[in-house]
């Protein structure tokens, strides 16, 4: 069985034709599946619409945060509570093309491979600004964590072992993208084209996006730790440079002189230091985050027509 995860944060508006398109996709092709929706605390009927269609569908499965957690957690919610063979990823809006699950279906079913992994074509309408920023994001986790992320997405066709072993990391600050890489298996790309938006907007506003790169790059990669380093030796040759121009001026030359540079080494310094301490202070941070062991998620509740029935027989 193929389980289609679908987390889905105010999506009042295209669950339901969601559900309806991939669920009559997956008959068509002869494939069996169950759907899992993650409701990520959303303020809409999102949580009305899926609760419904898990009563009516035994093939949905619907999963409710008691809030928002973020689409990292509602993915690792959905693979933990998916039963199928392998688990597919999807995002409720259809920008990734569900046909391409079929595609996705048929080189897993073949065996040997145990991810396939969705590539980015296009990446569909995007602001040029927030084009130049993920290029950077993702050129940066690429260099320092040696996994090629430029047309990374969260499209990906897990086999169960793939899943048991995301299911077993147990960080809390979990980047779905790259943690599926990192886990290794034999991997297989597919290429798709993002299609646009059709109902609603996109959950990410540019406060969330910084925050969402920032996050991962400090839980996927030492790197800004390393500039501190970088920094500290460029400012040690600036300091020798600056000092020897001091001690000669003091000596050989006037005296005064030598305020300048006194006063640019301070600043230089102290400005390197406070930065410094910034980074190493988020990694703290971090640290911390990791040390409370919090859950990822708190599911409130899941409604599967089995365990209706289960518990009405139990009941009589
Ligand atoms: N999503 C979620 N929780 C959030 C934000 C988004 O579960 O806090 C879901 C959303 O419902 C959708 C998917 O993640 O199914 C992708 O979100 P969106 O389309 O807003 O992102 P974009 O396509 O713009 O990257
Ligand atoms: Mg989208």
């Amino acid at each position: 069985m193929l389980s289609v995860i679908i987390p889905s944060y105010n999506e009042e508006g295209n669950v339901e034709k969601t559900a309806s398109v991939v669920g009559k996709l997956l008959r068509e092709n002869g494939i069996d599946y169950e759907l899992v929706f993650v409701n990520d605390g959303s303020s809409d009927r999102t949580w009305e619409l899926i609760s419904g269609l898990a009563v009516s569908d035994s093939r949905i499965t619907a999963v409710n945060f008691s809030r928002n957690f973020g689409k990292e957690s509602a993915i690792f919610a959905g693979l933990e509570v998916a039963a199928g063979e392998a688990c597919v990823l999807l995002d409720c809006d259809l920008q990734f093309p569900p046909e391409v699950i079929v595609e996705m279906y048929r080189i897993w079913e073949q065996g040997g491979v145990d991810i396939v992994e969705g590539r980015k074509n296009s990446r569909g309408k995007e602001n040029p600004l927030y084009k130049m920023f993920s290029l950077f994001f993702y050129k940066l986790i690429g260099r320092s964590s040696g996994l090629d992320m430029q047309a990374a997405s969260d499209f990906k066709l897990l086999d169960r072992s793939a899943v048991d072993a995301l299911n077993k990391m147990p960080e809390r600050l979990t980047f779905f993208r790259a943690m599926s890489s990192w886990i290794g298996f034999n991997t297989e790309r597919v290429y798709f084209d993002v299609a646009d938006r059709e109902i609603g907007e996109s959950k990410w506003s540019l406060k969330s996006l910084v925050r969402f790169a920032v996050n991962n790059i400090t839980s996927f990669t030492s790197a800004p730790l390393h500039i501190v380093t970088v920094f500290g030796v460029i400012t040690f040759i600036i300091s020798l440079i600056l000092g020897i121009d001091t001690l000669y001026n003091k000596f050989w030359g006037n005296s005064e002189a030598g305020f300048p540079t006194v006063i640019i080494l301070q600043l230089l310094t102290s400005s390197i230091i406070m930065f410094s301490l910034g980074i190493i202070g988020y990694y703290i941070s971090k640290i911390y985050e990791e040390i409370k062991r919090r859950p990822r998620y708190i599911i409130r509740e899941i409604v599967k027509k089995d365990d209706l029935n289960q518990g009405e027989s139990n009941g009589k």
